[in-house]
């Protein structure tokens, strides 16, 4: 299995690259106010939201259990409303049989609702070599496909430019239209819609992702806020769906209860903007929609995670509320990690499916802080996830030297109690009197990593241990 593009085996020059990007840095700070805040307030105004999670949860945890299932009574109700079903194995599978659909029906381009697998399965790259012109329509996934980049977030895939970039993008891609000055936002939308409408009109098959594959129904949902995923579905001739295997639940009614806690996670609405469902091919009667539709439903190492320590990813619903609430994403953006897949959701799933040789910093790009799982609308145990990838890094021998020296190091003390409490009283001794009246160190042999661009506090009265041992317990701590 391969995931495109993935330069996760450059994650450090990368982080160190995006720490240095001023402008990325201001970027990254619209991540608390526009979604993080807004989340919040969300949460607050709707009472039974840890409910609706617990829903969700169960919800996914069933289908899970039946993928095989749920996946066969959605392929029986997609075939019954005029529609197809194709199977893709791998990211190659699932390019080829785009391409054979897309050349089937003679097409010259393809305008694109957002589909993070299709990104997974570097499918623009392909059509593209192919002679075949993808058009993105969602407008942050427009601006970064001028821009000739990758997403950096899972919901706001260009949320690492700021207007002065998008202008200085839309100055000079659309030379037919006026120069606009960043404050004109009115006007850059406008320009946007402008060219887009056009794409849109001469697009012989669109592609969307799908939020949802709906089992009983044979449906497929897509959210947006700006409506390019009824555009995308409705005007071609053809409509294509290229989802994962994970996105079927059994019923239009749990499709609605996960929605309830999608938007209020990722963005803070109560709803998207847009929530298109797409059944089929057209009817007699209907005055619009596909002649054709079909489904590449795309494994890809999906399956494989089934039963596996981390099954539990293949609940994501791609809301992006753990990359908002990460802290290591929140200063290296999503371009760091390398994949697809950023943040605390990346760190996980890059891995899991594209395995630990090219992916072994992700797992280590947390501070297993646990605000991942804290807001994750289905309750995703990632630091557990992390945990688990750590322990693989360090059983393959692909760990770092010194990290494998520093733990086998560690081990040894925690294993003799005695030994481990007169060392860390010892060294809390020592540490202590070396930083002195000030309490803190500016450099540390040892922590300079740290004490580069941060003090170190000393170590302050005893150690955890001797005030247990005490029978202090954390009740009557200060
Ligand atoms: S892991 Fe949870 S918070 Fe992160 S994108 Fe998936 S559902 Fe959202």
């Amino acid at each position: 299995m391969t995931l495109h593009q993935l330069t996760s085996s450059r994650f450090k020059q990368q982080a160190a690259k995006a720490l240095e990007d001023e402008v990325l840095q201001d970027n990254l700070v619209k991540l608390k106010g526009n979604f993080l805040q807004r989340r919040a307030n969300a949460r607050e105004s709707l009472p039974e939201f840890d409910d609706l999670r617990d829903i969700a949860v169960g919800i996914k945890t069933h289908t899970l259990e039946h993928l095989d299932l749920y996946l066969e009574a959605f392929e029986n109700a997609v075939e019954a409303s005029g529609g197809h079903v194709h199977w893709a194995r791998d990211d190659a599978e699932a390019r080829n049989l785009v391409l054979a659909i897309c050349r089937a029906e003679n097409a010259k381009t393809v305008t694109k609702g957002k589909t993070m697998v299709g990104e997974e399965i570097g499918l623009n790259a392909y059509l593209e070599a192919n002679g075949i012109t993808p058009v993105e329509t969602d407008l942050g996934e427009y601006i970064i496909q001028l821009a000739g980049e990758p997403p950096s977030h899972i919901i706001a895939p260009a949320i690492h430019k700021n207007r002065q970039q998008v202008a200085e993008l839309f100055n000079d891609h659309h030379p037919d239209l006026a120069d606009r000055g960043p404050d004109d936002v009115d006007g850059l939308l406008a320009d946007a819609r402008a060219v887009l409408r056009q794409r849109f009109l001469k697009a012989d098959v669109g592609i969307t992702g799908a939020n949802f594959l709906i089992a009983e129904t044979g449906q497929t949902v897509i959210v947006t806020n700006e409506g390019n995923g009824d555009l995308t579905q409705l005007l071609p001739r053809v409509h294509l769906v290229v989802a994962g295997i994970e996105k079927v639940v059994p019923s239009l009614e749990d499709a609605t209860s996960i929605m309830r806690i999608l938007a209020r996670s990722g963005t803070g609405q109560e709803m998207s903007s847009y929530t298109s469902f797409s059944a089929g091919t057209r009817r007699p009667g209907d005055i619009d929609g596909p002649e054709a539709f079909h489904v590449v439903l795309v494994d890809n190492g999906r399956s494989a995670l089934l039963g596996s320590p981390t099954e539990e990813i293949l609940r994501c619903i791609r809301c992006g509320c753990c990359l908002n609430a990460c802290p290591v994403y929140g200063k290296v953006g999503g371009h760091a990690y390398g994949s697809t897949y950023s943040g605390p959701v990346g760190a996980v799933l890059t891995p899991a499916l594209a395995g630990l040789a090219e992916t072994n910093h992700l797992p280590n790009a947390s501070s297993l802080c646990g605000r991942c799982e804290a807001v994750c609308p289905m309750r995703i145990p990632i630091p557990k996830m992390l945990r688990h990838l750590r322990e693989e890094e360090a059983r393959s021998g692909r760990a770092p030297a010194a990290a494998r020296n520093g733990l086998s190091l560690w081990a040894a003390f925690a294993k003799r109690p005695g030994l481990y409490r007169w060392a860390t009283n010892l060294a809390m001794c020592v540490l202590a009197g070396r930083a002195g009246k000030r309490g803190r160190f500016a450099s540390l042999p040892g922590a300079g990593a740290w004490t580069r661009d941060r003090d170190l506090a000393a170590p302050q009265g005893t150690s955890f241990q001797t005030r247990w041992k005490k029978g202090e317990r954390p009740g009557t701590w200060a």
